[in-house]
């Protein structure tokens, strides 16, 4: 019996856990004591991780066209195809759907493949779904996508406002230390701004049950508000930013009366007041916000909305301040990272970021082997899938992820992939319901067995290490990946031993002071060069640590933007003029009801995992609808009685009704987990239309319109 330490694979806050491994089984977990995100705390989620393991369900033998077969023939099968529709279509017919879930070695070696390699730029991933929105404000904001807080600053706070975040189900760990902290500190103030009562607002000093999708409208009339009363840092403006007359002039245009602005976001002025107020007179301030923002039709102008108020209060670069977009899962922060996400090269370098073309080339030594590094973005998930419905795209690659149950309109998706002449899927489990589409399916490695580097939403570059051996000949995910590339002929540039060494390319990519590359100020804040050159032991021991990283900052940067220096041309932070629009989807007669969607405490995402633990499935069994108790009045339905959504997506989604003090007239509430394989009729992606952000591409998963039937009596 051993003791190990690792990262939980569930939410982006990243704990440190401690496994207790007894020969090939974790026999117990418990928090990781000297782990910066949690110090020894877990969620029940993250304490449960040893009962979610197990051989049962696995896959464990490649499977090419319906057949199980030897790894040799799968891998071999994977190139030819590959090449044949390379060949036939040219590389932009080629593309791949990566996941959160991936580790970062894993994402890298996807990413150079792809984009390096096979010379397409339709690499995106299912971090899309979550923090994209948040991503594109912190580029248009900062100049770079960095986000500027740490976990501490939550307890420094004197004010901490949650917008669009249920922190006690989401993120739980993070609220166990801001509930601690308002213990410690009877001052510190909470603000929970959310359309739902949640268990969140247990703690919230004020409570404001926004309308949906009014939030830009709210955080205008706080800067229009802090503007009137000279509550600003004229100062810190003057000095650190651009464009605050024009935010202004945005903020202000209607009527910027106190009662116009509570009507548009249907709250009572006294209390939208107070939460201006505290925000405008502290500035201690930290607003932590998620996917109520980001999945959004206008998600990017939700969270610039958001930074400009700390922008013009001078609310970030100290400690207990700043705008700080929390992430849903493992290792969004690690994909961003890589450039994992369609809009980007390589190493948090952008296409137009100067000279990136040219070095990722050079570094990845990609010429005279391969078509040119694309020259522009790829497909943007949702534009990914429509593209493949076109037939441009005639491979996908899918890693870690189930695009047939997450993305909106998940019927459309189904026939984009039932269309597709190559689908490929690198998966841990045998029974998900995307393998039905699989042309290929690889057995890859899950938690407890994979070996790498996470990312969590501080910024804190954490190992998951491999304590069990992956079971059958399950392989993972850039072992395979590294292996396709050997017979498409790239071996040279794949020749990793191990994840060190790909975290070590990563590293020297990630580096600024590069000779003979052209400057770019906004990577200075992703250099984590300073972890280049680890040895094997070095990177096996490697603990906690935030980027950048370099030889001036060997042990890390807590916190961003400390001598305001901003990631733009002139240094300067960028306020960016917001007009609120409404969400896309509008209700009809056929479709009254918003809907709003959502993770439940115990579950994560399509529950391949959490399912197989029955302390999990206690908690929420089984699909449901949330609904006001005179909603379910006025549509015949009961508590506990069957129901039936039908959405703009074209799906339905059938479940119990809930009956909930907690939601506004005229809205539902449907958990984002069951699918199919476990309900016959609930998926959340069914419902939903396909309407995206347009700077982000993020869909807009917090907003649909649907209508309710009773199924049967209650
Ligand atoms: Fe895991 Fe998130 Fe819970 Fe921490 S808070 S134990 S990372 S699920």
């Amino acid at each position: 019996m051993h003791e190990a330490r690792t990262t939980c694979p569930y939410c982006g806050v990243g704990c440190g856990v401690t496994a207790c491994v007894d020969n090939d089984e974790i026999v117990e977990v418990q928090g990781d004591p000297e782990h910066p995100a949690n110090f020894g705390r877990l969620c029940v989620k993250g304490s449960a991780l040893h009962e979610t393991l197990g051989h049962h369900g696995r896959l464990t033998r490649p499977i090419v066209d319906g057949v199980e077969t030897d790894w040799a023939t799968a891998l071999e099968t994977v190139a030819k195809r590959l090449t044949e529709v390379r060949e036939a279509q040219g590389p932009k017919a080629l593309a791949a759907y990566l996941s959160g879930q991936l580790l970062t070695e894993d994402y890298y070696v996807a990413n150079k493949l792809f984009k390096g390699f096979l010379g397409t730029p339709h690499l995106d991933t299912n971090s899309r779904l979550c923090m994209a929105s948040a991503v594109a404000a912190y580029k248009r904001a900062f100049g770079a996508d960095a986000v500027p807080c740490r976990y501490e600053d939550i307890e420094e706070a004197e004010v901490v406002v949650l917008v669009g975040s249920n922190l006690a189900w989401n993120h739980p760990v993070l609220y166990q230390r801001l509930r601690t902290a308002k213990q410690r500190n009877p001052l510190l103030r909470v603000v929970v701004i959310d359309p739902r009562v949640t268990d969140t607002c247990e703690i919230a000093d004020l409570y404001l049950g926004v309308k949906p999708g009014s939030d830009a409208r709210l955080f205008n009339g706080l800067l229009a508000w802090m503007a009137e009363r000279d509550r600003l840092d004229r100062v810190y403006l003057e000095r650190h930013t651009k464009g605050f007359e024009e935010a202004l002039a945005a903020a202000r245009e209607g009527d910027g009366s106190l009662e116009a602005i509570a009507a548009d976001c249907d709250l009572d002025p006294e209390r939208l007041e107070t939460f201006f107020y505290w925000f405008a007179s502290h500035l201690h301030v930290v607003t932590l916000y998620s996917q109520g923002i980001n999945q959004s039709s206008s998600g990017t102008d939700k969270c610039n909305a958001i930074i400009n108020c700390h922008l013009a209060g001078g609310k970030l670069g100290v400690p207990g301040a700043g705008p700080f977009s929390i992430t849903g899962q493992p290792n969004a922060m690690g994909g961003r990272e890589v450039g994992g996400l369609a809009n980007q090269l390589a190493a948090h370098m952008d296409y137009d970021t100067p000279g990136a073309r040219d070095r990722v080339a050079r570094f990845w030594a990609t010429d005279g082997l391969t078509p040119e590094l694309p020259q522009g973005p790829g497909h943007k998930a949702i534009e990914l899938f429509e593209a493949i419905e076109r037939g441009e795209v005639q491979a996908l690659w899918i890693m870690a992820t189930n695009p047939a149950v997450s993305l909106p309109e998940a019927n459309r998706v189904r026939a984009a992939l039932e269309a597709c002449p190559l689908v490929i899927v690198s998966e841990c489990m045998a029974d998900t319901d995307l393998l039905r589409y699989a042309d290929i399916v690889l057995p890859a490695s899950s938690w407890s067995e994979k070996d790498g580097t996470v990312t969590n939403s501080e910024r804190c570059i954490s190992r998951q290490r491999g304590l069990l051996p992956p079971p059958g000949e399950a392989r993972h995910d850039w072992w395979i990946i590294t292996e396709v590339a050997r017979r498409l002929g790239f071996g040279e540039a794949f020749a990793y031993a191990h994840p060190g060494e790909i975290f070590d390319e990563h590293a020297r990519l990630s580096g600024f002071e590069n000779a003979g590359d052209t400057p770019d100020e906004g990577r200075r804040l992703f250099d984590i060069s300073g972890l280049a050159g680890l040895d094997r032991a070095a990177y096996d021991a490697l603990a906690p640590i935030q980027w950048p990283v370099t030889a001036a900052a060997p042990r890390g940067t807590p916190r961003l933007f400390e001598d305001a220096r901003f990631a733009t041309p002139d240094g300067r932070a960028r306020l960016v003029p917001v007009r609120p629009r409404g969400p896309e989807q509008v209700l009809s007669e056929a479709r009254p009801l918003r809907l709003n969607t959502g993770r439940v405490r115990d579950q994560w995402h399509t529950m391949t995992r959490t399912a197989r633990s029955p302390r999990l499935m206690n908690h929420r069994a089984e699909p449901f609808i949330e609904i006001a108790p005179e909603d379910a009045q006025a549509y015949g339905v009961d508590d506990q009685q069957l129901a039936r959504l039908v959405g703009a997506g074209g799906g339905e989604y059938r479940g119990r009704v809930r009956l909930s003090k907690g939601q506004r007239r005229g809205e539902v509430f449907v958990p984002m987990h069951w699918s199919d394989r476990f309900s016959g009729a609930a998926r959340m992606g069914g419902l939903l239309a396909a309407h995206l952000d347009p700077v982000s591409g993020q869909p807009e998963s917090k907003h649909g319109a649907v209508g309710l039937e009773p199924l049967a009596p209650g």
